[in-house]
Order: C-alpha cells, then sequence, then structure tokens
C-alpha cells in the first residue's frame, strides 16, 4: 500500500499545505480518509482523482477533515458522468451532512443536467454509518474501526486498513484511548493527527489554548506508536506548523519515547508499506 499524506494541515490557513486527509492507494483500490480543504488538488498531485475512489472514509465531521467532501462529490459525479455511486464511510451523522451538502450544491446539479444530455440524476453517494468495532472490505482492502476521544466531538472513529499483509492505522484526531492502541497494534504505519504542547502553550489566543484537551500530542502519538508496537509513526495535521527547518527537532522529540522510523513532512509525503 501506498499511504499519501495528501493534506498536513489542520483548520489553520496555510498556503502549503491543504487540509487534512490522506489517501491510501492498494493496487487499484483508492480510499480516501478525510476530505479537508484543497484534498480534490492534493489527489491529482498524488495520482489520483474522485473518480478513481473506490471509497471515502470519514473519521469525524469537523469541518477541517469534511469541508471538501463537496468538491469529492462533485468532482466524482462529472468524472464518473454520472454512472458510479460514490461510497461513503463514516460515524453516524454522516448521511445527515452529505445529505445536506448535495442540498447545497441543488443549484449547481440543476445547471449541468439541463446543460449536459448525459447527466440525468444528482450525485448518488451511498453512505454507511459505523459504529465502533465495524469491519466492512473496500475493493480489495479490510477495514476495521474503533472509537477514539475527541470530546466533545461525537461520535469519532479511527481505521485500519489491511492489503496484502501490510496494516496502516488512520485514526483522525484523538487523544490517545484504548481504540488507537488496538488499531496501531503492530501496524506497519500509525498516521496520527498532533499538536506540539509546548509551542501551542506560548500562543496567546483562548481558543488556541482549547485545543490542548482533545488531541494528541507529538509525545502523546510516539508513546502510543510504542506501546502498539507499530513499525512506523507518521505525523500529520501539526499545529503550529513546523518549518521543514524544524522536522529534526519534531523527530527528535518523538524519538525520545520511540524507537520505531518517525515521518514527518510536505503535502505528498507517501509512505510505502
Ligand atoms: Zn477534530
Ligand atoms: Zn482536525
Amino acid at each position: 500500500m501506498d499511504i499519501v499524506l495528501t493534506g498536513t494541515g489542520s483548520p489553520l490557513p496555510d498556503a502549503n499545505r491543504a487540509g487534512p486527509s490522506t489517501l491510501v492507494k492498494a493496487g487499484d483500490t483508492h480510499i480516501l480518509v478525510d476530505a479537508g480543504r484543497g484534498v480534490v488538488m492534493r489527489m491529482a498531485g498524488a495520482g489520483s482523482l474522485p473518480g478513481f475512489l473506490t471509497a471515502a472514509l470519514i473519521t469525524h465531521l469537523h469541518s477541517d477533515h469534511v469541508c471538501a467532501l463537496n468538491d469529492v462529490i462533485t468532482t466524482h459525479w462529472v468524472m464518473t458522468q454520472g454512472k458510479v455511486r460514490l461510497q461513503v464511510y463514516g460515524p453516524v451523522g454522516t448521511a445527515q451532512f452529505v445529505e445536506r451538502q448535495i442540498r447545497a450544491l441543488e443549484p449547481d446539479i440543476g445547471y449541468r443536467i439541463a446543460h449536459h444530455d448525459v447527466l440525468t440524476a444528482p450525485p448518488e453517494v451511498q453512505v454507511t454509518e459505523l459504529e465502533p468495532g465495524d469491519s466492512f472490505t473496500v475493493g480489495d482492502v479490510s477495514i476495521t474501526t474503533a472509537a477514539t476521544e475527541h470530546s466533545p466531538v461525537k461520535p469519532t472513529i479511527g481505521f485500519r486498513l489491511e492489503h496484502d499483509g501490510a496494516s496502516a492505522a488512520l485514526v483522525g484526531d484523538t487523544i490517545p484511548c484504548a481504540g488507537v492502541d488496538e488499531l496501531a497494534r503492530d501496524a506497519d504505519v500509525y498516521v496520527q493527527t498532533v499538536i506540539r504542547r509546548d509551542l501551542v502553550e506560548m500562543i496567546p489566543n483562548e481558543m488556541i489554548q482549547d485545543i490542548l484537551d482533545y488531541h494528541s500530542t507529538v509525545i502523546d502519538a510516539a508513546q502510543t506508536a510504542s506501546r502498539a508496537g507499530a513499525k512506523r509513526l507518521a505525523l500529520t495535521h501539526m499545529v503550529p506548523a513546523p518549518t521543514p527547518e524544524q522536522y529534526p527537532d519534531w523527530i527528535a522529540r518523538a524519538a525520545d519515547h520511540y524507537d520505531g522510523e518517525i515521518i514527518i513532512g510536505d503535502d505528498l509525503t507517501t509512505i510505502s508499506v
């Protein structure tokens, strides 16, 4: 599998980092996990497109993780000429979110159906709402889920994808918890959204301080990776976003708590497992 960090940013606007999303390519099976700002542009950079997606998985309904799902839906609809149903999996609430996205797109949908004879119906999106512990198959990829902890955001779920003997845990925003340990156990790669507590604490802004209690810090992620026996730890959704010159410092802080390989990088960083 190739795990492409298509969006390593966060809600904070960044000229160089798209919002949170990760693309997993397992042969012809392309699976998107979350759909943050700029995701379709980054999918193109990763050699994929919404029309190639076997499924999109959603960890939670925070805007930074789903704000570009409308672009995925519209681009998939147009590129497949309305002939292929888009599969979306996510926590309870995802079906209503998608239905409202399509409602918001009604003017555009009407214009395109009026203008293109081949388009005869609105985008077809099949949403499967998941409970923690559910497992299912997408293409050749087996997927298991577990509850994560990002309160007051509820429900939130993380995913473990397995293909051809390789495994990847993609868990979204969460503090350390049993669900993440389970998903990351002996994984070839564990991808964690992270913040740096020491740096965030220096930012004199009450709303920024609020993020401290519901995200994993770099140290939390390293300790989880170590406890779970994950072979690689990939950091994403970094707050505050580091410059490339700062990557060694981020890695060093994680390496104090974890012996495996630590990956941090720009958008489109690719991990092959
Ligand atoms: Zn979140
Ligand atoms: Zn987030």
